[in-house]
This record gives structure tokens, C-alpha cells and sequence, in this order.
């Protein structure tokens, strides 16, 4: 009996972000992505607008999603930015 896991059609498959490009391979990380993309993209008047309309509102488990996906991505900055803070201060002593 020959298995199916052969077949590895989805590592052809690209997800593209339509408002910076970015693509992806896995669906989940691209649907998690374009929300929190198309947050940072929209204008402030874009999203007054869209917040009247229930419909464009993401759902709890989505907001959970993008919380969880924000706390990581500002931990990593909060230690890229001490990194840098450390070294520009050696930098000034030298
Ligand atoms: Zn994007």
C-alpha cells in the first residue's frame, strides 16, 4: 500500500500578503499575518469606517491570536533595542 504523504503539494503553494508582499507557506501564518498587516497598513480614517461595519471585526480567538503574536514580536524587539542600546554605549566609551 503506497502512503499519500508523498505528495507534498503544498510546499508549491505560496500565500502573498497583499498589502507588503510578504509570502507564505502555511495558510494559518499568512491569515495571521494579513491581520495584523492590514492593522498597521490602514489609515486611521479606514478603520473608523470599518469598525462601524460589526462584520470586519476580527473575532475573539483572532484578537487572542494577534495579542499573542504582538507580545512575542515586542519581546524580541525589547531585546534587539537593549542589544543595541548596550553596544551603541560601548561604543561611545571607546
Ligand atoms: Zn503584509
Amino acid at each position: 500500500m503506497k502512503k499519500m504523504a508523498s505528495l507534498s503539494q503544498t510546499e508549491i503553494l505560496k500565500y502573498e500578503c497583499g498589502y507588503c508582499n510578504k509570502s507564505y507557506k502555511k495558510q494559518t501564518l499568512y491569515h495571521k499575518h494579513v491581520i495584523l498587516c492590514e492593522i498597521l497598513r490602514k489609515s486611521i480614517i479606514e478603520r473608523k469606517n470599518e469598525n462601524e461595519k460589526i462584520d470586519n471585526t476580527p473575532s475573539i480567538p483572532e484578537l487572542f491570536d494577534i495579542i499573542k503574536s504582538l507580545v512575542i514580536r515586542h519581546d524580541q524587539l525589547e531585546k534587539k533595542i537593549e542589544k543595541m542600546s548596550t553596544w551603541v554605549n560601548s561604543a561611545k566609551r571607546n
